[in-house]
């Protein structure tokens, strides 16, 4: 299984991936944890990454597709993957889908798209920001990034429709009803 969750932040994507870890038996590949992971050891592509995260712009696509290549590139992913919060933009959809091919494996199969509602979004994320103290969830960022995945992220619904690869999921209710029904669009 080859799957891409889309939807926006705060959706559950990181939740809802790791219980298709589970599932699967197949690494899930974040570029927020490990953009994240890079800030927090200090390292220089940390360094370049960090401001752009805390005004919730996107990151270079050179930088991303970089840690997604990597990691693709591992022994790991060559049975499946699951990807969470790439790709973002149509750029680096492009980018993934040619990726695969000089990687020797085949194409996605499914882009899951968890669909939770704006003002639902906002109030996970400023819970959130109460439990986790996360850099980017402070309301004037959460609100920027919602801005930026409806203009750079949403679109790509329609690049992978045209692929005939997207399963909407109602992102609203119990995690385990949730991940129930991923499950049963995934067939
Ligand atoms: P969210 O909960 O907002 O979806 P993520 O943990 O996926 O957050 O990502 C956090 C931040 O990391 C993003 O706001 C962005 O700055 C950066 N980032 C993550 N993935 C990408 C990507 N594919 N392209 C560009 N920037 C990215």
């Amino acid at each position: 299984m080859r799957m891409i969750l889309l939807g926006a932040p705060g959706s559950g994507k990181g939740t809802q991936g790791e219980k298709l870890v589970a599932h699967y038996g197949i690494p899930k590949i974040s570029t927020g944890d490990a953009l994240r992971a890079a800030v927090a050891a200090g390292t220089e592509l940390g360094k370049q990454a960090k401001a752009t995260m805390d005004a919730g712009g996107l990151v270079a696509n050179e930088i991303v597709i970089g840690i997604v290549e990597e990691r693709l590139g591992q022994d790991d992913a060559r049975k499946g993957f699951i990807l969470d919060g790439f790709p973002r933009n149509t750029a680096q959809a492009q980018v993934l889908d040619d990726m695969l091919k000089r990687l020797g494996q085949p194409a996605v199969d499914k882009a899951v798209h968890l669909a939770v509602d704006d003002e639902e979004i906002i109030k996970r994320l400023l819970d959130r920001a109460q439990k986790e103290g996360r850099a980017d969830d402070k309301e004037d960022v959460i609100r920027k990034r919602i801005e930026v995945y409806n203009a750079e992220t949403h679109p790509l619904l329609d690049y992978y429709r045209a692929q005939g690869k997207v399963m909407t999921v109602d992102g609203v209710g119990s995690l385990d009803d949730i991940f129930n029904r991923i499950i049963k669009a995934l067939g």
